[in-house]
């Protein structure tokens, strides 16, 4: 009674906080199988971003229950944004359900699993947790041993998010913003890079502004530029990324950080969401189009070989023709070469669902396929200016096409491909870029 199946949606902070479960529950003695058949315990870890995630948990937690229909000892469990979300309402369309935990309370499921096993099977009670709890954000920090053998491995810093935009569910579900110790997200990147890994990526809901008004500021650097160069600061650590921040907590001092420490690459994330001033109030974005392309120009300034992404929502309530040019100018001015395109949808719960003036689909659709359109375009173009070049590459494994291919990542975060043997994978190695695709760079081994 002991075999865990979790299964993850949505989002790497996800990915991180099953980790951080996987992890504990392996402490306390539960096995972790690769799926639901061969469980007694199923955990979804669920997402509430869109109304379609939640719809496909309650699917699966359904499909499950009818699986194990005859198994009156399996326990099945929602965590995560959903079970925040939704809470023991949960339980109406799912009554057989066992426990529901919200995201505060990742490290309590050993504790609340093991007080279910002991339950009499006829006689099952669910347990329903969902309060805030202080310090909650100090608990994800380990890792599963599997991860000492990867290359890179996600850190969480914090979580919540205080900025309320009006599409956006997460601060119902994840809180407001609560930061990790210092000293315990530098101590936890060494024991990752004594176990191997060589790249990190920073976790948060506004990565950026981790510590913001609880930590001071130091030679005029914010909490999150002073963690960086205490990260920059572990040998063994190759690579630093972070993911997601917020525009407006993208201060001058992290722009020079791009300069200053290597191991943060040439690229950048910075979600813009639209290129439209009027769409921007709207989202309760602080920020206008052309303060937006100011934070582009120092970036590119700070380093000629910065590479961009985003996010971006189409078709948001309102959105007009003019408002959609708008952001296809401003991908345009940026040179985003890479994006994480939303078409909107209504999030129930959240302010943006109330505004009467929906996109129609087919509208979102064509604005979606524009942009992709116009991402494929820039992205050539700029890889094809590689062809010839010599690029350091940190190898992360075996390409998943074409045998004794491996594939790994450039500091501007392209994808490469190359021929090479299998113990070059973790090592940073140089490759001569022979051809190019619009998301990928292929080449040959140098060094
Ligand atoms: S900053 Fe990000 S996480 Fe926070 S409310 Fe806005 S979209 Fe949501």
């Amino acid at each position: 009674m002991n075999r865990v199946f979790i299964k993850t949606y949505g989002c790497q902070m996800n990915e991180r906080d099953s980790e951080e479960v996987a992890s504990s529950l392996i402490e306390r003695g539960y096995s972790l199988v690769e799926n639901e058949k061969e469980a007694d315990i199923v955990l979804l870890n669920t997402c509430s971003v869109r109304e379609q995630a939640e719809s496909k948990a309650i699917g699966k937690a359904g499909h499950v229950l009818s699986k194990k229909k005859k198994d009156k000892k399996f326990i099945l469990g929602i965590m995560g944004c959903m079970a925040q979300n939704k809470g023991a309402d949960l339980l109406k369309s799912l009554p057989k359900l066992s426990l529901i935990a919200g995201t505060q309370k990742f490290h309590h499921i050993p504790d609340y699993l093991d007080t279910l096993t002991k339950q009499d099977s006829n006689n099952k009670l669910p347990i329903i947790d969902l309060d805030e709890e202080a310090n909650s954000q100090s608990h994800i920090k380990n890792h599963l041993d599997s991860s000492s053998k990867t290359v890179s491995a996600f850190v969480s810093i914090m979580q919540g998010c205080n900025m309320n935009c009006s599409f956006c569910i997460v601060p119902k579900t994840r809180g407001n913003e609560r930061y990790r110790a210092m000293d315990e997200i530098v101590a936890e990147v060494e024991a990752l890079a004594r176990n191997g890994v060589k790249e990190v990526t920073l976790l948060g809901q506004i990565v950026n502004a981790y510590g913001r008004g609880e930590f001071a500021r130091i030679d005029n650097k914010s909490p999150f530029v002073q963690l960086l160069d205490k990260l920059h600061a572990i040998d063994d650590i190759k690579r630093i990324r972070f993911t997601s921040p917020h525009p407006v907590a993208f201060g001058d001092d992290l722009i020079a950080a791009f300069t200053r420490l290597n191991k943060l690459g040439s690229h950048a994330h910075i979600p813009v969401q639209s290129g439209s001033d009027r769409i921007l109030k709207s989202m309760n974005r602080p920020y206008t189009r052309s303060k937006f392309i100011d934070l582009v120009k120092k970036l590119r300034a700070s380093n000629p070989e910065m590479r961009l992404s985003t996010d971006v929502i189409v078709g948001y309530p309102g959105e007009e023709e003019e408002d959609f040019e708008a952001t296809k100018d401003l991908f345009v001015e940026a040179g985003f070469e890479m994006a994480f395109i939303f078409k909107y949808s209504e999030r129930s719960g959240t302010p943006a669902a109330e505004l009467s003036d929906q996109v129609p689909q087919h509208v979102k659709e064509k604005r979606n396929q524009e942009l992709l359109h116009l991402l494929e375009q820039q992205s050539t173009v700029s890889n094809e200016k590689l062809v010839g070049s010599d690029l350091e590459v940190l190898v992360e494994g075996k390409a998943r096409k074409g045998e004794g291919n491996l594939i790994g990542r450039t500091p501007c975060f392209r994808k490469v491909i190359f021929l090479g043997p299998d113990k070059l994978i973790s090592n940073i190695v140089t490759v001569r870029i022979a051809r190019i695709s619009p998301n990928t760079l292929f080449g040959d081994l140098i060094t």
